[in-house]
């Protein structure tokens, strides 16, 4: 069973194509600039052959039908004819409270999800455009949404709801979302095979911790509380987002700056983070060599970050009564061990003890716990694709 994903933004679309049957990406890809100038397709197989090839892409449309040119390719192709696809799946970002699952998609769908763009304004419509492109070009091929909000859904009303007037949830559903879904449920349940006890009877924290960060308290395989909020600013202070701060900050500095609304959103989403607080870069990377170099805005960026995961991880345990297992993963969580020994350092008491050895291993499913540690630390990376294509399957067998 061949399967396509696909992440479409506003001028690139990114895509995966999956032999479900042996769980291999036959290729990978994406399409960029689209309807820009010098748009181009770049893609890449299992065995090894790859290709950037210039090819003017007006629209969606255009990006998806040069795809499926390349995929049946002489030279790069990696299927005989397109028939052979059997789903798409698209990532779609937001799903408000309407989708608490992965759905596959006819019009009454796509009506919904027009109305869930105004939740998310940037990312759902070029979601939305993908999809419709891919059913233009690819009619009659079921096509699945996943959501990265789904996972959350089963939050609890005390956990998603703000203290604000009620009648803003009522209006305009202001209200906790969450994000990097398919990231916290790809972890938790690869956590509960490593752990090779059954889910549902597990309580875990999940980090994803990347250029965007989040954390998730999953217990028995459900979402009781996730640190992004209504938007993904909220939570942890990320690469160039502030994260949570006192709300107040807000009205008092675009008063003191003279702000418009849209200059403080982008200071916040843009200009804020451990970039501001470093002064050097939203990359852990440089971060990293800046604090090796003796740089203390540096150190003080990954000591800030750190201590956000750390008491968020143990505000979530005492939420969740207990813990199992606290899991690691994307760009940051995946290979920055230093971090990981940050959030984790001086918590013998509570189980929580990390072996230095194992926690220097980068980028592959490890328990990084010393033997006798009553929680368990892992570290498992994160493979949205194929987390989407598995989900794709399942809707459609
Ligand atoms: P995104 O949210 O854009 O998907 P990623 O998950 O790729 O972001 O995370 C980006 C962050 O992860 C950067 O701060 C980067 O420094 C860090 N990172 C990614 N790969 C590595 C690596 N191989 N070694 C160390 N740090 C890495």
């Amino acid at each position: 069973m061949i399967i396509l994903v696909v992440n479409a933004g506003s001028s690139s679309l990114k895509y995966q194509l999956f032999d479900m049957s042996k769980e291999l990406v036959l290729a990978k890809g994406l399409c960029d600039r689209i309807g820009i100038n010098g748009s181009f397709v770049k893609h890449n197989t299992h065995d090894g052959r790859s290709v950037v090839k210039e090819i003017e892409m007006k629209t969606h449309k255009d990006a998806i039908a040069s795809l499926m040119r390349v995929l049946i390719h002489e030279e790069w192709g990696v299927i005989k004819d397109l028939s052979e696809i059997s789903a798409v799946g698209h990532r779609v970002v937001h799903g408000g409270e309407k989708f608490i699952k992965s759905v596959l998609i006819d019009d009454e769908v796509m009506k919904t999800l027009e109305e869930c763009s105004e939740l998310a304004p940037l990312h759902n419509p070029p979601n939305i455009t993908g999809i419709k492109a891919c059913q233009q070009v690819l009619e009659g091929t079921p096509q699945v949404a996943v959501f990265d909000t789904a996972f959350h859904q089963t939050m609890p009303k005390k956990a998603y709801m703000y203290a604000l007037p009620y009648e803003y949830y009522e209006k305009y559903k202001i209200r906790k979302f969450g994000f990097h879904g398919t990231s916290h449920k790809y972890v938790s349940e690869r956590a509960a095979v490593l752990l090779n006890k059954p889910l549902e009877e597990l309580k875990i924290v999940t980090c994803h911790l990347g250029n965007g960060s989040s954390i998730a308290a999953v217990d028995g395989g459900k979402v009781i509380d996730t640190s992004m909020g209504f938007t993904p600013l909220d939570g942890l202070p990320m690469g160039t987002r502030c994260g949570t701060i006192d709300p107040a900050l807000v009205t008092y500095l675009m008063h003191k700056e003279g702000l418009s609304s849209e200059e403080m959103d982008y200071i916040m989403n843009k200009k804020s983070g451990v970039l501001a607080v470093s002064g050097v870069s939203s990359d852990f990377r440089d971060l990293d060599d800046a604090v090796e170099q003796g740089n203390e805005r540096a150190k003080l960026a990954l000591e800030l970050f750190a201590y956000h995961v750390r008491k968020t991880i143990g505000s979530y345990a005492f939420a969740m009564g207990g813990l199992d297992a606290v899991v690691f993963t994307a760009g940051i969580g995946e290979n920055n061990g230093n971090i990981r020994k940050m959030a984790c350092e001086g918590l013998e008491f509570f189980g929580i003890s990390l072996d230095d050895e194992k926690n220097s291993v980068r980028g592959q499913e490890i328990d990084v716990s010393t033997e006798d540690a009553k929680v368990r630390v892992l570290v498992i990376p994160t493979n949205e694709e194929l987390a989407i294509a598995k989900e794709t399957l399942k809707l459609i067998s």
